[in-house]
């Protein structure tokens, strides 16, 4: 394989890039500076190389515990589960949120062979339970129906340590990904979470 079909190839197995969308990145790289090109390759090292994951919180981070689950600033009474780590730079930039985060990584999809043990939910009972100062937890997993599925299923799992349970406000749209909503929409739907306590 050549080394542009095989940059292109690769281009062209991230999420939204088409083989016409890859073709072009690749000739766009062709035309920069040798350094330029390099720089992104070592951005793209640096990631597989220093990136891992918080124990504590599962999102993606270059220390553990995380800088987040460090920062003595942040409120430990109020965590929120969120499906993907995506979704906490969503939940960041609106500024309102200074509480703690859990990451699922994903929903429960029963078709796709995503049952609760697949995700971190273990983990989040096992945080509660063990002495944590968490009084609240907030279930921000997405407006879809497999969010809305995770969220009965977690307030089961949840109900008998004894939180309280809210739900963000579903005024985001259905079906949509709460890692692309906008900060205003986040942060209404986190303003106006209501119980899911029984
Ligand atoms: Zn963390």
């Amino acid at each position: 394989v050549s080394a542009i079909d095989e940059l292109t190839a690769e281009f062209a197995k991230l999420p939204g890039i088409g083989r016409k969308t890859a073709t072009r990145l690749t000739y766009h790289l062709l035309k920069q500076p040798r350094a330029t090109v390099v720089q992104l390759a070592r951005a793209v090292q640096g990631v597989a190389d220093r990136v891992g994951s918080c124990s504590a919180c599962g999102n993606y981070s270059e220390s553990d515990p995380c800088v987040l689950c460090l920062d003595p600033k942040r409120d430990p009474r109020v965590l929120c589960v969120v499906e993907e780590a995506f979704d906490i730079e969503a939940i960041e930039q609106t500024g309102e949120f200074r509480g703690l985060y859990h990451v699922l990584g994903g929903h429960l999809s029963p078709l796709d062979g995503i049952g609760p043990d697949e995700l971190r939910i273990g983990a989040l009972t096992e945080r509660l339970n063990n002495g944590t100062r968490v009084e609240e937890v907030i279930v921000a997993t997405n407006p879809s129906m497999e969010g809305e599925v995770t969220a009965t299923y977690l307030r089961g799992v949840l109900a008998p340590v004894g939180v309280r349970i809210t739900r963000i406000a579903l005024g985001l749209p259905v079906g949509g990904d709460l890692g692309y909503a906008d900060k205003v929409t986040i942060a209404q739907a986190l303003s106006a979470r209501r119980e899911m306590s029984a």
